[in-house]
């Protein structure tokens, strides 16, 4: 509703056998006091070349600003939280950009995995520049593939909600809508040992329900204002190219690692972060 194109992804992929099993749904809620006991690891890596280190919120100094700037924080072996907040207030509408301050920071966002064929390709990318992104995983494929959830987390890079099944939200009880996100919450927690501090509906698609349910799972809405399209395969120099076009303060580009043939969305990454990084950008997780 509040992004002018959709994450349409989910045309391509296809439902499991027995994502309507009602599980047990425990909000991430009561996870969030456990959520602030963990602590960050050591960091994977040191900052690269001018990238500017930000310690996150109670962290020890630095001088770069909101945005957990070139900062990898693995979550390996169960220790450190995805964002560790508080009580989050009901949004009107999911948050399109990060915080204005007028720098050259900017969210990578994949959406739809983990998927075995295609997010091991961005992270090795992602690795070798040194550049954090955010992952809004679908919980069905955090089921199939935990190991790999681990392994995107284990380099530090954000693991957020978008959902059990990828339905649309706006077309759900308030019920379903808590079992979507919920479920997926519980899982993240019991595999990462925090639950997400952020949540995307498919297709951006959130309604006031949603909305006021992503906020009892203490969870904040996340959208996007560079939409890649790479679910429309219109190739990997396309893609790129509107990455490159679009780069602004405060962006946050959509792009996918699940739900379909991924290999444009994978080379176009290889062909625009580094270009990114060369052009002063800062890549950057949402805080
Ligand atoms: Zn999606």
């Amino acid at each position: 509703m509040t992004n002018g194109s959709s994450d349409k992804s989910s045309g391509g992929w296809s439902r499991l056998p027995g994502r309507r099993s009602l599980l047990g749904v425990v909000g991430c809620v009561g996870l969030l006091g456990l959520n602030r006991l963990l602590v960050d690891g050591p960091d994977r890596f040191p900052p690269g070349p001018g990238g500017g280190v930000n310690p996150a919120a109670g962290g020890t100094g630095g001088s770069a600003p909101a945005g957990d700037v070139n900062r990898m924080r693995p979550f390996a072996g169960g220790a450190g939280p995805q964002t560790p907040r508080g009580a989050v207030p009901v949004r009107e509408a999911a948050r399109l950009t990060l915080p204005a301050d007028g720098t050259r920071r900017i969210a990578l966002t994949f959406d739809d995995g983990p998927h075995p064929d295609w997010t091991p390709g961005i992270l090795e990318i992602l690795r070798r520049h040194r550049a954090p992104a955010t992952f809004f995983v679908i919980g069905e494929n955090v089921r199939a593939h935990p190991d790999l959830l681990r392994a995107v987390a284990a380099d530090g890079h954000l693991i957020a909600n978008h959902s059990w099944s990828h339905p649309r939200l706006d077309h759900l009880s308030r019920t379903r809508v808590r079992e979507e996100l919920g479920r997926t919450c519980d899982l993240l927690a019991e595999t990462l040992g925090g639950p997400p501090g952020w949540a995307r509906a498919p297709y951006g698609a959130w309604h006031r329900p949603s909305l006021e349910v992503c906020a009892e799972l203490g969870m904040e809405p996340l959208g996007w204002s560079i939409d890649t399209e790479d679910w429309t395969r219109p190739g990997s120099s396309a893609i790129s190219g509107t990455v490159l076009d679009g780069a602004h303060p405060g962006g946050i580009v959509l792009a996918h690692d699940g739900g379909g043939d991924r290999s444009q969305s994978v080379a176009a990454l290889d062909h625009y972060l580094p270009r990114l990084v060369d052009r002063g950008w800062t890549m950057v997780r949402p805080v």
